[in-house]
Parts: C-alpha cells; sequence; structure tokens
C-alpha cells in the first residue's frame, strides 16, 4: 500500500448507486485519506451506497445538495462520471486548480493486470459477462468491473499482473480516461447507436467519448470490432484490428456464418444479439490465447445476466423468459427477433414520452397475443389497431397479477411467455428489477401450483 492518499483531504463528487462512489470512498479511506462525499441526493435516497461505507474511517458526508465551501482545501476531486466536465461544481474545482480525476482513473492508473475492456451503445453487459465467463473458466485469475456494477478500485492491490481484469465501460466513464491516455489490451465495441446525448451534446461528441478505448492502443494491443457497423468499423486506432458479424471479409476475423462457431447452437441465450455478443467476446478470449475449445464450453455454460432475456423456467411446456431491462422500444424489438415459436408478450409501462409506434408494428406482426399494461397500454393498442393488418389478440390490463393471468390463458404448449415492455417501469413497480422479480416469483409460484 503506498502512503500516497495518506492525510490527504479527497472530495468524492457524487456517490451515486452504481458501485462507483463506494469503491472510491472504500479505497481513499483505506489508504488513509481523509474523505467528504457529496451528493445533491439526500440520504434516504443512497440508502444502499451509504451502508457500503457505513465501517469506513475518516469519511464526512455532506448529503442533499452539493456547495462550493465543501471544496475548500481539498487536495484531490474525485467526480462522478454523471457529473459533465461543464457542471459548475466541476468548473468551479478545476478554477481552484485542485486535480480532478474518476474513480475508473485512479484505478486503470493503478491496476497490474491485463486489461480486456467493452464498450458500445448496447450489449455491454452481456460481452463482458461473457468474456469474464470464458476467461474464468478457462483456469485464469480473472476480475470482473467497471460499469457492470461492481468497483475493483478496493481490490487494485490484491490483482497480480499475471490476472486478466475485465471491465465494461460507459462512454462517461471513457470521456474522463481520455486525459490519461488510457490504453487496454484488449478493446472491444460491441456498436454505435446515439445515446446518452443529453450528456455528450452530440453524436460526434459521443463517439469521440467512446473512441478513448482504441484511441491510444499500440500495435501489440487488439481492437475487436463490429464488421456490419458502418460507424465502428472505421474507427482509427494503431491496434491490430479484429472483426466479428456478418460483413467480416476474409482473414479479418470472425464472421458470423462461419461452420467452426455455431453460437446459435451452443448458447442458452436466444437473439442475433447475443450471438453477436458471443461473436466478440470470442475475439476478445482468442486475442489473449485462449483455445476455440475452451471457448465453446463456456458459451455452453453461459447463464443470462438477470432481467436480460433470462429463461426463468417452463410453465406446462410454455418457455417464460424475463426481459425486464427492455425499458426502450428497440430492446423489445431484438427480443421479439430472438424467437421463433409463438409469442405472448407482455408489454407497456410509465409514460416517457416515447413514440411507441415501431414497437408496436414489430410486436405485432410477431406475437401471437399481447397483454397491455401501464400508462403507455393505451397507446400501444391504438397503434396496433391503427396499423390494419390482421393482428394479434390485444387485451389491456389493470394490474400485474391480471397481465399474468391474461399471458397464461392467451398461451398454449410451445409458445413463449415473454415480459419485454419495452417501457419504464415506475407506474407499477419500484424499478425494472421488481418487475423481473414479480414475473420469476409468479412462474416459480405456478410451477409449485401446478405439481401440487
Ligand atoms: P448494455 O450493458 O450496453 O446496456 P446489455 O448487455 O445489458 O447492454 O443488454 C441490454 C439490452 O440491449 C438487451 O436486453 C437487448 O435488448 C439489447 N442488446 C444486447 N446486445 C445487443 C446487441 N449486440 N445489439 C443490439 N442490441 C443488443
Amino acid at each position: 500500500m503506498t502512503a500516497e492518499f495518506s492525510g490527504r483531504r479527497v472530495v468524492v463528487l457524487g456517490l451515486g448507486s452504481f458501485g462507483g462512489g463506494v469503491g472510491a470512498v472504500r479505497f481513499l479511506s483505506a489508504a488513509g485519506a481523509f474523505v467528504t462525499v457529496c451528493d445533491q441526493k439526500p440520504a434516504d435516497a443512497l440508502e444502499g451506497s451509504l451502508r457500503q461505507i457505513a465501517d469506513c474511517s475518516n469519511v464526512s458526508l455532506r448529503l442533499g445538495g452539493h456547495s462550493e465551501s465543501d471544496l475548500a482545501g481539498a487536495d484531490l476531486v474525485v467526480a462522478s462520471p454523471a457529473l459533465r466536465p461543464d457542471h459548475p461544481l466541476v468548473q468551479h474545482v478545476r478554477s481552484l486548480g485542485i486535480p480532478i480525476t474518476s474513480e475508473i482513473a485512479l484505478f486503470v492508473e493503478r491496476c497490474r493486470g491485463r486489461l480486456l475492456c467493452v464498450t458500445g451503445s448496447n450489449g455491454k453487459s452481456t460481452t463482458t459477462a461473457m468474456l469474464h465467463h470464458i476467461l474464468a473458466r478457462s483456469g485464469r485469475r480473472t476480475w470482473l468491473g467497471g460499469n457492470i456494477g461492481k468497483s475493483l478500485l478496493p481490490h487494485v492491490h490484491q490483482i497480480q499482473p499475471t490476472d486478466d481484469v475485465v471491465l465494461e465501460l460507459s462512454s462517461f466513464q471513457l470521456a474522463d480516461l481520455d486525459r490519461i491516455h488510457f490504453r487496454p489490451h484488449v478493446a472491444v465495441v460491441t456498436n454505435l447507436t446515439p445515446n446518452h446525448l443529453d450528456w455528450h451534446d452530440s453524436l460526434d461528441n459521443y463517439r469521440a467519448a467512446k473512441q478513448t478505448i482504441v484511441r491510444w492502443q499500440q500495435a501489440d494491443d487488439v481492437a475487436v470490432l463490429n464488421a456490419d457497423d458502418p460507424d465502428v468499423r472505421d474507427w482509427p486506432t494503431q491496434a491490430r484490428r479484429v472483426y466479428f458479424g456478418a460483413g467480416v471479409l476474409p482473414g479479418e476475423g470472425l464472421p458470423l456464418s462461419d461452420a467452426n462457431w455455431p453460437f446459435a447452437q451452443w448458447l442458452k441465450v436466444p437473439g442475433r444479439h447475443n450471438q453477436m455478443n458471443a461473436a466478440a467476446a470470442s475475439l476478445a478470449a482468442l486475442a489473449v490465447g485462449v483455445s476455440r475449445a475452451d471457448i465453446e464450453a463456456s458459451l455452453r455454460s453461459y447463464q443470462a445476466l438477470p432481467h436480460r432475456l433470462e429463461f426463468v423456467g417452463d410453465l406446462n411446456g410454455r418457455h417464460c423468459y424475463n426481459d425486464s431491462i427492455a425499458t426502450t422500444p428497440e430492446s423489445t424489438i431484438v427480443a421479439l427477433e430472438s424467437f421463433t415459436q409463438p409469442i405472448i408478450l407482455l408489454a407497456g409501462g410509465y409514460d416517457k414520452g416515447i413514440d411507441l409506434t415501431a414497437m408496436a408494428h414489430a410486436a405485432a406482426s410477431r406475437t401471437k397475443a399481447i397483454v397491455l399494461m401501464g400508462q403507455t397500454g393505451p397507446a400501444i393498442l391504438k397503434a396496433i389497431n391503427e396499423r390494419g393488418d390482421p393482428t394479434p389478440a390485444a387485451v389491456p390490463a389493470k394490474s400485474f397479477p391480471e397481465a399474468l393471468a391474461a399471458a397464461w390463458q392467451l398461451s398454449a404448449p410451445g409458445d413463449v411467455i415473454l415480459l419485454s415492455p419495452g417501457c419504464a417501469s415506475y407506474d407499477w413497480f419500484r424499478n425494472f428489477e421488481d418487475r423481473g422479480q414479480q414475473f420469476r416469483d409468479w412462474v416459480r409460484q405456478s410451477q409449485q401450483q401446478q405439481q401440487q
């Protein structure tokens, strides 16, 4: 343990609920710093994170608002990736000449292991989890962290040079890593679609932040890129480029049609998008010397992350999938494209004012029946009816138990019952995890009742 933080006054700006703030506080407190935690949210909104730092010494809290006076005398500020560089407090820190960094930068600067990093607009967590599973199952000492919800910073001194470290990186995290010319040994980019433009202002800024993952790589590093994404395909890098997708040219990487790599056969998780994620993870694993046989065995045993097209069980021959994380219409369209069986879809939820027409049309053409939930139920029903073609049964429900009962009644053996709402959950549920958990509970309870 170095003495670099001992007795130093460090302000953690933004504790948050995603693990980064907690990781920074735990690391700095253990390193002997005096830590001030500032967050505009009040204590009750940060309960989970506060519990995780309750045992840390020399930590003081300033919750329910930020103020410039909290920064006086600080030697270092660790800012949450949610704070934009033009946030007034961040600008104030700069004007005082206080160095400013982030949890992820503190980590990668000190990490001695080999870094394999994943970014993209969609599929980050899945690809990261697949890659971690492949490396861990191949007998390597492997760590998993970053935006996937776990900070590795408190463990950074336990990570050995021979260890592999798999990180999911968000565009916000990458925006700060540019400053330190961050260079992962393997960088994976799943795809790029306009996202988070409220934070980045423009697609160009968002892309520039994401491109940090390959920008500082050297010739002995590897960039794993999506051949089918015309934007990502041409991203500039010094690294050796390998490609995955349908449009991979001979010798460029891993075409999805390669008979030696039947991802669709190996994977339990459905959908072409997951085959793309698996191909990306496979190329990253190959780049660090894992064999094809080991990759195949690992992908065969890969289990879906919770709430992401997660198979929860069979119910008298109906296959039940929990895709509660689908809070956008695009995610539900991807889910609908993942099955060949007849689908009973549970869709709808909290109204964020997003146009649901494309999702309603995809649902109408791909499902046997749709059960409509929440505030957006009527809008989805209207879009389905306006379409004019013969439409599947569309049944509005007034509560989740009513929706589940309707889904059951409309289904037959061999069907898929799919919870993929395409909307946020806040009208009927605490959050998407709560929604997914209630679906799981229903499947388990129904299974038990049928066994009695
Ligand atoms: P992220 O971490 O980037 O949010 P996840 O792996 O958690 O991505 O997947 C979230 C949702 O994104 C999935 O439920 C699915 O709808 C969609 N998705 C996953 N992988 C892809 C992909 N490769 N291309 C397009 N959409 C995808």
